[in-house]
């Protein structure tokens, strides 16, 4: 009965969904709304998206009747069955030339799988990254497409008009790549994600532990170095979750929450592909960890009665340290947007994806949760040289290394004489170090793997790809 009216149809009415299409009914686009549970489609209907151009559809078939061709229809529902369950049953109701899009928290081998198969039937499809949550999907989030290049210009005015902007007024969406590169980015996005947070807990932890500061004080100096080269949201919510006291005790509320933190499994995938690629991604891979070691509260509560931290604490100069904070936060994190960038670069080889780190890094700039100052200078890095071998051979990247490493080096040492637990820290130091060394101690592991199960090694005095065994024992 409808005429085909609609410029995108989405499915999957929870948080994410509903908002992007408040936002998209905001920018001008008509837009149809189905969800499994067909109450919810009546719920918004009536409810928030009463008076905007937003159309209810109770039934696949009446979704797909609503849209304009090519039909557009992104799924916003559960990543995993959920995704495969509504791309089958949309199949038949398809023509060719017709898009799906995947909007969820997919890991990016499915979106391979599902755009190469729904090439097969002549159907394109989009796997793209949402970033910013809630709030963002409303206002405007990250948005990270890739799969079928074909779909592209078809849905580049919905996801651009509803996207973040930067200053310039450039959208934080664009085409990412082929194949599942839209998922990767947004995964390798989250990788980054836990390192920052963990890396700002460590500042936290610092701060407290070595010079005994009270949240409220930690959060004034955070909402002090958001004005400078830290600039960032990830930095500013914690400023004002720090400044938070509990309603019911009038304590800090931080003081109050338990020490155990969830994941639901974007930065184990990000270690997991960087391992398989074997790009060193060990900060994001420590922040895993350090999730996984907070969990194991009961554990700690009882090794904390059995084993001994040091004697005796630094006490370093107040206004002193908390500036070598600052930079040691600053260094930390420009070695862990390094290993994302490193391992972005390793995996688009592997998988023949040819990624735009500066366009990136812009659509990084807003909406998503790590937006961040520096992101612009990581874009300005990759515009000068867009073969970059590494983010931190960028002058202005080995610049903030050098200022700022005597100050990242005292803080890692303070933390370690005082026993405060800094894994992201040290992890980042430790990959500036492996990865600025000419000369790294694995000659010794060449000759323990030569000696014990003769797997050979080359020279440094003849050219590479001879390979050499020694008879390490003399005997037979
Ligand atoms: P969600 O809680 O992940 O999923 C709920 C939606 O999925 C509902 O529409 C639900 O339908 C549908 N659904 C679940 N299982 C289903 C199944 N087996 N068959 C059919 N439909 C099923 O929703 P969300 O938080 O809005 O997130 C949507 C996607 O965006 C997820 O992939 C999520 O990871 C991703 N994402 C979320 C955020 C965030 O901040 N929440 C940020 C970025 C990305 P019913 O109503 O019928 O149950």
């Amino acid at each position: 009965q409808h005429e085909a009216q609609s410029d995108i149809g989405v499915v999957g009415l929870a948080v994410m969904g509903e908002n992007l299409i408040l936002n998209m009914a905001s920018k001008g686009f008509t837009v149809s709304a189905f969800n499994r549970t067909v109450s919810k489609v009546t719920d918004f209907v009536e409810g928030r998206a009463r008076g905007q151009s937003i159309v209810g559809a109770y039934d696949l078939p009446e979704l797909v009747s609503q849209l304009k061709k090519p039909r557009k229809v992104m799924l916003m529902v559960k990543a995993g069955p959920a995704v495969d369950s509504f791309i089958e049953a949309l199949v038949p109701l398809l023509e060719p030339g017709d898009i799906i899009i995947d909007g969820g928290n997919t890991h990016f081998p499915d979106t391979v799988r599902r755009e190469a198969a729904l090439r097969e039937k002549g159907l394109l499809f989009i796997g793209t990254g949402v970033s910013g949550g809630e709030e963002g999907a409303l206002t405007g989030p990250s948005i990270m497409p890739g799969g079928s290049a074909e779909a592209w210009p078809a849905v580049k005015p919905i996801f651009q008009g509803i996207a973040a902007k930067v200053a310039d007024g450039t959208p934080c969406c664009d085409w990412v790549g082929e194949g599942g590169a839209g998922h990767f980015v947004k995964m390798v996005h989250n990788g980054i994600e836990y390192a920052d947070m963990q890396m700002i807990a460590e500042s936290y932890s610092l701060l407290h532990g070595t010079l005994g500061l009270t949240p409220p004080e930690i959060g004034h100096i955070f909402e002090d170095w958001n004005k400078g080269e830290l600039n960032s949201y990830l930095i500013e919510i914690t400023a004002d979750i720090l400044s938070k006291q509990d309603d019911e005790t009038g304590q800090p509320l931080v003081d109050l929450i338990l020490d155990t933190a969830g994941q639901k499994g974007t930065g184990k995938w990000t270690s997991t592909t960087a391992l398989d690629v074997g790009s060193p991604a060990a900060t994001i891979t420590e922040a895993v960890y350090a999730r996984a070691i907070s969990a194991l509260k009961e554990e700690r509560v009882a090794a904390s009665k059995v084993l001994n931290g040091p004697a005796t604490q630094p006490t370093p100069n107040k206004e002193e340290f908390v500036e070598q904070v600052r930079k040691a936060l600053y260094a930390s994190k420009i070695a862990a947007y390094a290993q994302g960038f490193q391992l972005m670069k390793l995996a688009a080889a592997e998988n023949g994806w040819t990624l735009d780190f500066g366009s990136i890094a812009m659509m990084w700039r807003g909406g998503c949760i790590i937006r961040a100052a520096f992101l612009d200078d990581i874009k300005a890095a990759y515009d000068a040289q867009a073969d970059l071998g590494n983010l931190l051979l960028a002058p202005y990247f080995a610049g903030i290394m050098d200022s700022h490493q005597a100050a990242w080096r005292q803080v890692v040492a303070t933390a370690v004489l005082g026993g405060v637990w800094v894994p992201a820290f040290s992890s980042a130091l430790a990959y500036y170090d492996g990865y600025r060394s000419e000369r790294l101690p694995a000659n010794i592991l060449q000759a323990q793997r030569d000696y014990f199960g003769a797997h050979t090694y080359e020279r440094t005095d003849r050219p590479r790809g001879e390979f050499f065994h020694t008879n390490w024992t003399g005997r037979g």
